[in-house]
């Protein structure tokens, strides 16, 4: 591995590090689009579209757009969509719980589809944020501080053979705590520098694994930690957006967009996610800001298009049976185009020709995921993106092993690739000459 990757997949570690919630994500993304010298929108104002980089966040989620010099009402869009969230668990509301045996436990319920056996016997952090009752909004994170303890085997006998069975109200309770004095939330305000937990009025607080990213292999090329899903898609996307600014935008003359989106592990369905308004809002707001009107902004949106980018599976060695025999993505293999019949990924022929074009122009080789038939297939923001705003979509991303794993598995070679993928799609034409 060579320096620049090395370097690379480091950075990647410290962004994961820096970011254990939707929220302190689009604030990590927020802090290197300034030092990019964007210019944050708040939404409450008039919408600027001079030439350049803006940004607005929303809740969980950020969008950059870059704006070329001499954009109008016809420049098109080209986007990149991907999400900032994980699945994990939410802290509930009167956290706090005591056995009769002294432990204190908290209660939280399941966000999006975690694997409940990954969250056992992990040092788990609470991170999100917390409103004030002076009105603020402060982003807070715990540090190891809990638990999920797994039942003894002696306990379980037939768990190695028969399975693990969790039920999601009982056994997913973490401990922080046996006899001790305390409540949670005190704790938490007490973190904050508050007087005291009256001053909390609300939280989003999701659990996240304590540990750093580790690099494993003997290269150390496989990267193992948490939140690749879609930590992975929003990293690469900063970068790539932070060198096309360097290099002074696409010489075509698109806007280009990064929505990293929230939500997307519940469904989308939120003001922040892809089910909402908000990329069209992005977009609108710009078109309108360029002096567009209803009529351009449609026309406009037919030549523009969006690349979905989020983490896909590759081959699992212990069950290649699961996968499909003839398309077989592996970690390191490249950055990765999502196809599924029943547009669970959005990837048609059109799409497959913009990706071909920005993989060649990247100089590099792709591989492809499609389903096994007997295996139901998930999905992302790429449908969404697509139904919602009449955008060809295509669905790419890069495979990685043990996806909704409290730890999931990656290779660092295809975090680069994809990240580059994304800076010639946005710098450049497609092989079906509409786009
Ligand atoms: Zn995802």
């Amino acid at each position: 591995m060579d320096t620049k990757t090395r370097e690379w997949a480091a950075n990647f570690a410290q962004f994961i590090v820096d970011s254990p919630s939707c929220y302190h994500a689009a604030a990590s993304v927020a802090k290197r689009l300034d030092a990019a010298g964007f210019r944050r929108q708040e939404e409450s104002e008039t919408w600027d579209a001079t030439p350049g980089g803006h940004y607005i966040v929303r809740d969980g989620a950020v969008l950059a757009y870059w704006i070329p010099q001499g954009a109008t009402p016809k420049t098109p869009f080209r986007v990149v969509g991907v999400h900032t969230d994980s699945p994990g668990l939410k802290l509930k509301p009167h956290p706090d719980a005591t056995t009769p045996e002294g432990f204190k436990h908290l209660g939280v319920e399941v966000y999006g589809g975690p694997l409940f056996n990954s969250w056992l016997d992990r040092d788990l952090e609470l991170a999100g944020r917390v409103t004030t009752r002076d009105g603020r909004v402060l982003l807070a994170r715990t540090g190891a501080i809990m638990r999920v303890p797994q039942l003894a085997i002696h306990l379980d006998r037939t768990v190695n053979n028969e399975g693990l069975k969790l039920s999601a109200q009982k056994h997913l309770h973490p401990i922080w705590g046996i006899n001790s004095e305390g409540d949670f939330l005190s704790f938490l305000a007490d973190k904050l520098g508050l007087d005291n937990a009256s001053e909390i009025v609300g939280y989003d607080l999701i659990t996240v694994d304590a540990q750093a990213p580790n690099f494993l292999g003997a290269q150390g090329e496989l990267m193992a930690g948490g939140r690749m899903d879609n930590l992975v898609g929003t990293y690469a996307g900063l970068v790539a957006m932070e060198e096309l600014v360097a290099n002074g935008g696409p010489t075509d003359g698109a806007i280009c967009v990064l929505a990293a989106f929230d939500h997307e592990e519940v469904g989308s369905s939120t003001c922040a996610g892809a089910a909402g308004p908000i990329l069209e809002d992005v977009l609108r707001r710009t078109h309108d800001a360029l002096g567009g009107t209803e009529e351009t902004f449609r026309a406009v949106i037919s030549l523009s298009n969006c690349m979905s980018s989020d983490v896909g599976h590759s081959v699992h060695p212990n069950y290649s049976e699961r996968h499909d025999p003839d398309n077989r993505p592996v970690l390191g293999g490249g950055p990765m185009l999502k196809v599924n019949a029943q547009q669970r990924y959005t990837t048609d022929a059109l799409g497959e020709s913009i990706w071909e074009k920005a993989l060649v122009d990247a100089g590099l080789k792709g591989q492809v995921f499609v389903s096994n038939n007997d295996m139901p297939c998930g999905s992302t923001i790429g449908p969404i993106t697509a139904t919602r705003l009449g955008l060809l979509t295509f669905d790419v991303g890069i495979a990685i092993l043990s996806m909704h794993s409290a730890r999931e598995l990656c290779h660092v070679q295809d975090l680069l690739d994809l990240s580059a993928v994304m800076g010639t799609y946005w710098h450049g034409a497609a092989y079906n000459g509409k786009h």
